[in-house]
């Protein structure tokens, strides 16, 4: 007697097995004729299996009349065809065996549906709602295809170190790693920490980006691709930030600007094509219970190239284009989510690429164009989620980062190891950032970043 999958069991092929079923009851019905129907989920799918128990059972009276939300039960019997709708097929029960059960009085599920701030107290149970299950078989299926779409197209999977010396892009948000007690801290003569007695004898943080690192092996294996946890200590309250999420990573030698654009392009294209394809249940319930333009958004972006346009040509656009913007916008400031959410959803309909940033608001490492004002950036913005991918060319020419360096108020003589890199063999090369969760959140419609990650680290909230 083979175990199946509900998912298994629920295709027409598994007609007339016998199969053993394990998992959550989601509801139980007592029809009059004497016989009960459970519905049964276990994660593999979102739809329940449907199985019938006769009075007949020794323990009807005694257990199975008693089933209710939660309850976990082992089911053996006979898949067979269903009459009803919506399902090819259904279990005849030959034996149900009770593992716990789950009191309906106490039990938070019990009632059909909360809201999703409210299942955010409950991360421990939320997984068992049809939502939470439909996320992260999506997510599942979104980091299949990241590894998929990188190992096909000949990169390497390098692990970044998670524990960093360096500071990407600034102190100011980065957590603090450190063994020293803060009831009994080690003071240099001048009154300073002395970070020479902590552990790795000097300040060291949890990671904002693997890409310096990365870097260092794209100049020598020539395309490689992270993917790991990233952590920010900004003290954002939006549905777009975590404190800790995945980010994607490529980073390629030899690759300029309009290489990496395509990239991305390409990238997004095939993760959308494919969860389309792959999670085509999960996605008919986000369409249907969360945003019903999930679809039509999947489908353009499938079909339609990514608009492409300047910074500067984008700014003008946005002053231009008459609408009453909460956050005035002007050449040199960073665009606000709701200058991404016109240019996406009202004008373009379509996602954008803008590229050619003021040096100003980027960080050190982008190349600086002939102009020279701008950097070789790109953001990749979508409907709805707004940025989804920050990338760039990386500065290739020695005195030209050193004097962007100076210019930010960094110490060449911490970044020696990234200053090498272009000291020895330097070539063009680029790379991005993909937040997975914001790829979550945009294939599902997801509206709050918090319930697109298992668990959510948000400030003020990390305890399970
Ligand atoms: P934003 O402007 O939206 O705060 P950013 O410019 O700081 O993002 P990058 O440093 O460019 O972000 O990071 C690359 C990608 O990582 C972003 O495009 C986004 O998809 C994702 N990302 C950045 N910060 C967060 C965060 N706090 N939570 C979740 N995803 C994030
Ligand atoms: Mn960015």
């Amino acid at each position: 007697m083979s175990k199946l999958s509900i998912r298994a069991a629920r295709q027409p092929d598994a007609i007339g097995q016998q199969a053993t079923l394990q998992g959550w009851v989601r509801t139980r019905r007592d029809s009059k004729g004497g016989f009960s129907f459970l519905e049964l989920n276990d994660g593999s799918c979102l739809a329940n299996i449907q199985v019938i128990a006769d009075a007949d059972l020794p323990n009807y009276e005694s257990e199975i009349k008693h089933l209710s939300a939660g309850c976990s039960v082992t089911i053996i019997g006979e898949i067979k065809e269903s009459g009803g709708k919506g399902q090819a097929t259904e279990m005849q029960a030959a034996e149900v065996i009770v593992h716990g059960w789950s009191d309906p009085e106490a039990y938070p599920l019990q009632k059909k549906r909360h809201s999703m701030e409210k299942l955010r107290e409950w991360a421990h149970l939320r997984p068992r709602t049809n939502t939470i299950g439909a996320v992260m078989r999506v997510r599942n299926q979104i980091c299949r295809l990241i590894h998929d779409f990188f190992q096909e197209n000949e990169f390497l999977y390098i692990q970044t170190p998670i524990i960093t010396a360096s500071d990407c892009e600034g102190a100011g948000e980065m957590f603090r790693v450190t063994t020293i007690d803060p009831g009994n801290v080690p003071t240099k003569q001048d009154g300073s920490i002395d970070f020479e007695q902590d552990f790795f004898d000097r300040p060291s943080y949890l990671t904002v980006s693997g890409q310096l690192e990365g870097e260092i092996y794209a100049t020598a294996l020539g395309k490689v691709y992270t993917f790991g946890p990233t952590f920010r200590a900004e003290n954002s309250h939006t549905s777009r930030h975590l404190a800790e999420f995945w980010m994607i990573e490529p980073e390629m030698a030899f690759y300029e600007l309009e290489d990496n654009m395509r990239l991305a392009e390409q990238f997004l294209k095939r993760i959308v094509n494919e969860v389309r394809e792959n999670c085509q249940e999960d996605i008919e319930f986000f369409q249907k219970r969360i945003d019903d333009s999930v679809e039509a958004t999947l489908d353009s972006v499938a079909s339609q190239e990514f608009q492409r346009l300047s910074y500067t040509d984008a700014i003008a656009l946005l002053e231009n284009s008459g609408e009453k913007f909460e956050y005035p916008i002007s050449w040199g400031a960073d665009l606000q989510a709701e200058h991404e959410r016109f240019l996406t959803e009202k004008h373009f309909k379509s996602p954008v690429i803008l590229y050619d940033y003021p040096a100003t608001i980027k960080p050190f490492y982008m190349r600086v164009n002939d102009d020279p004002k701008t950097v070789r950036a790109m953001d990749v913005l979508v409907p709805r989620v707004g940025e989804i991918i920050g990338g760039s060319q990386r500065e290739d020419r020695l005195d030209v980062l050193e004097s962007r360096m100076a210019d930010q108020g960094l110490d060449a003589k911490e970044y020696w190891w990234y200053l090498d890199l272009r000291r020895f063999g330097t070539v063009p090369h680029s790379g991005f950032g993909l937040g997975l969760e914001r790829m979550v959140q945009f294939v599902t419609g997801m509206a709050n970043i918090r319930d697109v990650i298992p668990f959510p680290r948000t400030p003020g909230n990390a305890e399970f």
